[in-house]
């Protein structure tokens, strides 16, 4: 991208096939404000919406990214904004005749000589970070747990150096749901795989309330991988404190208990090290939130150059948000390694098409008001601007929701695209360092994993200084090129995988609460 004065009325075209281009200038742009293309501005429009750079007939397509985003439902003149209110969304993709492996991408050009500094685990599994979780089986246990944390926190954890943080698994399952239900499987896995998040060091301590559906055997059943015992041998044998246990008498004797398990977890946890890793040890989850038009040029596309290190380095990378991507599905499709993977990805996004029909949901569901405000029109534009986050490599892998990850490479992770969602279910996947974009800002945070903020603007970075690791908006600007913010967000992911930098979210302990998706009935 070429370097423009901000000063200067200025767009951003995605293609040059496009009939719209987005404003960049901070604050929008007034009426008779002339483009270096000599275009005049008809009306003001705000920065990040979209200018006609011709003039467009009722009914054509409204093209960015040389797709079609929408159809002008009347004349829409050359240097209008072009604006929701204007475009009829076209329909959703068939998923019958979608183009299956037919790109073939080249494999790209190994990375070699990147490494960070992790925690190693038994089951090969590497952690960036840390921490003792608790893992409970039901939201009714959760104030009891939330109080022993504190104590721990408070009493213990002080004496134990080398252990981060301590963290109680809250959630609102385990009880008054279907359990038998076939989808239960998905919030059931989403639980059993977040305990054994490589952070966590391979050791599950399992607070149960005793009566609950989800009983620890249920969560956790014998053979369950990388369940070790405190002598470091694989057993069966569950670590669990029991809260309707009879030796429990009175609510000190329960924090009593979950303390002294607590510090034999502690000790174990002291012990571990750092020692240098490869960057293929990496499992990176890349998702956006709060979203706006220039997500999809400027911290989007650092994000896809950043994900093409990562795979080439031979990490695993795992992009999701099947709703930001549905209306781009030929483009994965075509891109996915195989047949199998492209049949995969359809058969997720088949899935969650007939659980969003059993709701009623209609394709408006996802944009959200700040998504518009910020220049993103529809659904099908979010999509186009949400894929560009997963780079250029060929697709290897899809992964299901809540299952863990045990491949290399640019892997489908199907999941919603709330932002707790899919950060929970990424978790679960094995996620032990996370990317975030975002245009409106959110503060984001996860108390399981670090997670790497990235603005789309820099008037965003500017006044969320504090906030913000990073500022695509640098791009737009004419500052920096995306390979330029994407080495940075690269070479900034070993740091923060090494623990040598702590996000701001993880300076302010700003931490969202997991949120499981369950498909299946409450009872
Ligand atoms: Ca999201």
């Amino acid at each position: 991208m070429s370097k423009i004065s901000i000063q200067s009325p200025f767009y951003i075209l995605m293609h040059e096939c496009d009939n719209v281009a987005i404003v960049a200038n901070d604050g929008g742009l007034h009426p008779g404000s002339v483009f270096p293309s000599g275009l005049i501005l008809r009306e003001y429009v705000p920065q990040g919406h979209k200018v006609a750079l011709v003039d467009l007939a009722a009914h054509a397509p409204i093209l960015r990214y040389n797709v079609a985003i929408g159809y002008a439902l009347k004349d829409i003149p050359a240097g209008s904004w072009v604006h929701e209110g204007l475009l009829r969304m076209p329909s959703a993709p068939k998923l019958d005749s979608l183009p299956i492996a037919t790109r073939k991408p080249l494999p790209l050009p190994p990375l070699d000589g990147y490494t960070f500094e992790g925690y190693r685990n038994a089951d090969g599994s590497v952690g960036t970070r840390n921490i003792l979780a608790i893992t409970t089986t039901v939201q009714c246990v959760a104030g009891v747990v939330e109080h022993a944390v504190r104590r721990i926190k408070v009493e213990l954890l002080p004496q134990y150096p080398n252990v981060d943080d301590v963290v109680g698994l809250e959630h609102t399952y385990g009880c008054g749901v279907a359990i038998d239900a076939p989808d239960a499987i998905v919030p059931i896995r989403t639980l059993r795989n977040i305990s054994l998040n490589p952070n966590f060091g391979g050791g599950v301590l399992v607070v149960s309330l005793g009566c609950e559906k989800l009983q620890p055997q249920r969560l956790l059943p014998a053979g369950t991988t990388s369940i070790r015992k405190l002598n470091g041998e694989t057993d069966d044998a569950l670590d669990v404190v029991c809260l309707q246990s009879e030796e429990h008498v009175g609510f000190g004797s329960m924090i009593d208990s979950i303390m002294a398990k607590a510090k034999q977890h502690l000790a174990r946890l002291n012990e571990r090290r750092r020692e240098t890793c490869p960057a293929s040890e990496l499992v990176v989850g890349v998702q956006c939130g709060g979203s706006d038009a220039f997500s999809g040029v400027t911290a989007n596309p650092a994000v896809g150059f950043a994900t093409d290190l990562l795979v080439r380095a031979g990490a695993s990378v795992m992009f999701s948000e099947v709703t930001e991507v549905r209306d781009g599905i030929e483009q994965l499709t075509s891109r996915a390694v195989n047949a199998k993977v492209a049949e995969a990805i359809i058969r997720e996004i088949a899935w969650y098409d007939r659980y969003l029909e059993k709701g009623d949901v209609d394709r408006s569901a996802n944009t959200t008001p700040g998504n518009k405000l910020g220049g993103l029109s529809n659904i099908v534009e979010k999509a186009m601007g949400s894929i560009v986050k997963s780079g250029s490599a060929p697709i290897a892998g899809v992964l299901p929701p809540g299952e863990r990850l045990r491949q290399k490479g640019l892997i489908f992770a199907a999941t919603p695209a709330s932002d707790f969602i899919c950060g929970t279910l990424q978790l679960a996947a094995g996620m032990n360092l996370h990317l975030f974009t975002t245009g409106r800002g959110t503060p984001y945070g996860l108390a399981e994993c670090p997670v790497i903020k990235v603005a789309t603007r820099s008037d965003l970075a500017r006044r969320w200084h504090d906030l913000m690791d990073v500022n695509a908006g640098r791009i737009a600007d004419g500052s920096a090129t995306i390979e330029d913010v994407g080495w940075e967000i690269f070479r900034l992911m070993l740091d923060v995988a090494s623990g040598r930098t702590k996000t701001w979210a993880e300076r302010w302990h700003l931490h969202n609460a997991l949120v499981l998706f369950n498909p299946a009935p409450v009872t």
